[in-house]
């Protein structure tokens, strides 16, 4: 008989082998007392400082936000009852896509149960919608957005991370009238750099291609109104298709494309992952309009995440630590070797009480392990000197390299 458990077995002991098997931390997250939170370790209930949580603004945690999903909870109950189109459509979920078609100046709007799910079933269907698409996408596009433009499956072509010159080579070697899905991102999570989105969307002008973007990593935190990258540099109107989520900056859950009317519906009556699920609960959606339309008009949160990320990669960086130069929220600290980084990651956790995730291969590319931290409105300056001296501390501890020369301010 095949020994179907020792296959498993088999898989997870191959991932320990490669320093790559997942350990999750328990977490208790306490409204109102974010960075904050319990972590419920092997030795009890422990108090423990985040600071690798996507809740980029703390929203997740915003009075307004906490109270729009109980009122729409008491009012409209806890789930959605069905899928979009069998009964799960409700005035909250309308009242949110109207609030993301707005956000990002945009004729409509589609809400998905997360922004992996979006990604997925919305550039299959896009490509899938478009006779011989060719979608080009950027080598180090996240995971869901690899997965949709497999389940496309057209003719691919992978540009190197953020190099236009390449983008434009395979462009120029496209026939004329093909049609072409350009899909990447704003903000990139790991390595926290930024697209040079105008010169995407000027090669797209000149070869007539679709422009896909990602905004996972900005919405709520850029631009005026905090619709993301592209609003910041005034080129929204060059996207055809922006995609975000609510589960980051806005602090919920769900994922969306906006675009012209025509192409959402089309989207919305063709894609699996759209058609076939049950829809988000209402009081998710109160939640996240609620999120969206406080983000649109209050700068406050955005302005003191810029300062407490400006004073964590100051500090971190004085204290001679290997941050990355970034341009964004995203700071990443390298170590350069999965267990160094696991080993990292757990004397700050046990002996520190900060908890930041190690990030390993297949997210990041082997040899570049590293640290991920995201500083917030709430890390104030205690907890950011705080961070900074444990973190001196792990490295001594584990005789990492610490450089003495303070590096200047991105
Ligand atoms: N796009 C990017 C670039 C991401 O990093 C992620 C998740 N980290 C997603 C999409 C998926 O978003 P969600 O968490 O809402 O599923």
């Amino acid at each position: 008989m095949f020994d179907y458990i020792s296959s498993f077995e088999h898989a997870i002991s191959a991932l320990k082998h490669e320093q790559r098997y997942r350990v999750f931390v328990d977490l208790e997250r306490r409204a109102g007392q974010f960075p904050h939170a319990i972590w419920n370790g092997p030795d009890g209930r422990r108090d423990v400082v985040v600071w690798c949580s996507n809740d980029y603004l703390g929203m997740g945690q915003h009075p307004k936000v906490i109270e729009a999903m109980c009122r729409a909870a008491r009012s409209m109950g806890a789930g959605a009852g069905g899928t979009r189109n069998i009964s799960g459509t409700n005035r909250a979920l309308v009242q949110l896509e109207a609030e993301i078609a707005d956000l990002h100046c945009k004729q409509a709007a589609l809400v998905f149960t997360s922004g992996y799910v979006s990604n997925q079933t919305g550039i299959a269907t896009l490509a899938r919608l478009l006779p011989d698409c060719l979608i080009l996408s950027d080598a180090l596009n996240h995971n869901s957005m690899i997965e949709g433009v497999r389940a496309a499956g057209c003719a691919k072509e992978i540009w190197r991370h953020n190099d236009v010159e390449h983008l434009e080579q395979l462009l120029s070697r496209a026939a004329p009238g093909r049609p072409k899905l350009i899909v990447f991102e704003s903000v990139y999570s790991m390595d926290g750099d930024v697209a040079p989105i105008k010169q995407i969307c000027d090669l797209a002008d000149r070869y007539e291609a679709m422009t896909y973007l990602d905004e996972v990593h900005a919405v709520g935190m850029y631009g005026p109104r905090g619709a993301g990258i592209a609003e910041r540099d005034g080129i929204m109107d060059r996207i055809d298709i922006v995609e975000g989520t609510l589960a980051k900056a806005f602090g919920t859950l769900g994922g969306y494309i906006a675009g012209r009317s025509a192409v959402i519906d089309a989207v919305r009556s063709h894609a699996p992952g759209f058609i076939f699920t049950t829809a988000l609960p209402p009081a998710v959606a109160a939640a996240a309009t609620a999120s969206i339309a406080h983000l649109k008009a209050s700068h406050c949160e955005r302005v003191a995440q810029r300062m407490s990320v400006a004073a964590t990669k100051s500090a971190l960086r004085k204290a001679g630590l290997p941050v990355m130069p970034t341009e964004t929220h995203i700071v990443p600290v390298m170590v350069g070797d999965p267990e160094l980084c696991r080993q990292a990651s757990d004397l700050l956790l046990d002996q520190c009480g900060i908890y930041i995730q190690p990030i390993n291969y297949p997210t990041v590319p082997k040899g570049t392990e590293r640290l991920r931290i995201t500083p917030t409105p709430a890390h104030d300056a205690r907890l950011v000197e705080q961070l900074a001296d444990s973190m001196v501390w792990v490295w001594r501890q584990l005789g990492l390299p610490l450089t003495k020369r303070h590096r200047p301010l991105d």
